[in-house]
């Protein structure tokens, strides 16, 4: 009993080193990934949910990441904490909203616009004394209007220094930029924050939706998320829409917005560029 106890620490120790030489690895390469053109945006259109009109996209990164020739898709759920962790999500952050500003300018003067971007902000970025600064270049130096752009930040940024945040949050919308609540009804947070800071949109978390119409909580919870929404005067979008049944329950219950797989997976830039030439004609 004793050697397989210590069997298994040294197979623990091994497996651990080896975790430890992958992150930093993965760092290293991350640190590169911008100049190596190895990032691209990926575009998911959102639609209204009564006409079902195309009326925004949220962004979506991806790392095309290119070893020994071959090149490898790396998800966002496993380079977004290592670039948090390392504070490289402050100069990748920076990218892609300066990338994504760019594209649905370049969009607009080819007379396909979309009505909006959406881009995810992490709380590292949130935070970083600059944040402000770096989103009025954006769009100075892309020429976008700021009512084209929407902010996705989560519950768990609201938490710590209220003040600051509030103060935050508020010259956003003074700007003119949307706020949208991502992954709501997840978070630790409390309802409070909802009558204190500008939040526009509630985007309810995928979790939910999987589970509405086969559970019945699920459902409860998404229609009172939806009518309080609605009475505090945000509007709703639904992610993870993945059948007609889905969207079928969240048209009923008023829901505002539908993005999934219903509609579309997340898009190239190449591929979001056709979807909005054929929507053009419709
Ligand atoms: P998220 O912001 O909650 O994004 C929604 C995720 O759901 C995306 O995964 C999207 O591809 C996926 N999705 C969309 N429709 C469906 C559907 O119908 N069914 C299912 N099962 N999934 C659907 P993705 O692109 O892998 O991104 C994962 C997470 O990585 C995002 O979650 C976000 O937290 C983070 N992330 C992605 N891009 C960025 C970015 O540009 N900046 C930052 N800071 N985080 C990002
Ligand atoms: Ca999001
Ligand atoms: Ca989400
Ligand atoms: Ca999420």
């Amino acid at each position: 009993a004793k050697n397989a106890g210590r069997n298994h620490y040294q197979f623990y120790r091994k497996d651990f080193t080896a975790a430890i030489q992958d992150r930093l690895n993965m760092e290293i390469n991350l640190r590169n990934a911008i100049a190596k053109n190895e990032l691209q945006l990926y575009f998911q259109p959102q639609y209204r949910a009564k006409d079902r009109v195309l009326c925004g996209a949220e962004v979506l990164i991806r790392w095309f990441h290119q070893v020994d020739g071959q090149i490898k898709m790396v998800p966002p759920n496993h380079f977004i904490p290592v670039a948090e962790e390392s504070g490289l999500i402050v100069d990748i952050g920076r990218w892609i909203l300066r990338t994504a500003c760019k594209q649905l300018k370049t969009w607009q003067q080819e007379g396909i616009p979309l009505p909006q971007v959406s881009v995810n902000i992490s709380a590292r970025q949130f935070s970083d004394p600059d944040f402000l600064e770096m989103v009025e270049n954006a769009l100075g130096d892309s020429e976008l209007a700021p009512e084209h752009l929407e902010l996705e930040i989560t519950e768990s940024m609201l938490v710590g220094d209220i003040k600051r945040i509030e103060l935050q949050l508020k010259r956003l919308k003074k700007m003119g930029i949307h706020l949208a609540l991502d992954d709501f009804g997840t978070g630790y947070s409390s309802l409070s924050y909802l009558k204190n800071f500008p939040i526009d949109v509630l985007k309810i978390d995928q979790s939910f939706i999987r589970e509405m119409t086969n559970d019945s909580r699920d459902a409860n919870i998404v229609r009172a998320i939806i009518e309080m929404g609605h009475s505090l005067g945000q509007k709703i979008i639904a992610e993870g829409v993945e059948t007609e049944k889905q969207l079928g329950y969240l048209v009923g219950r008023e829901c505002d917005i539908i993005q999934g797989y219903f509609f579309s997976p997340p898009l190239p830039g190449h591929k979001m560029t056709d979807l909005l030439c054929s929507e053009r004609k419709n």
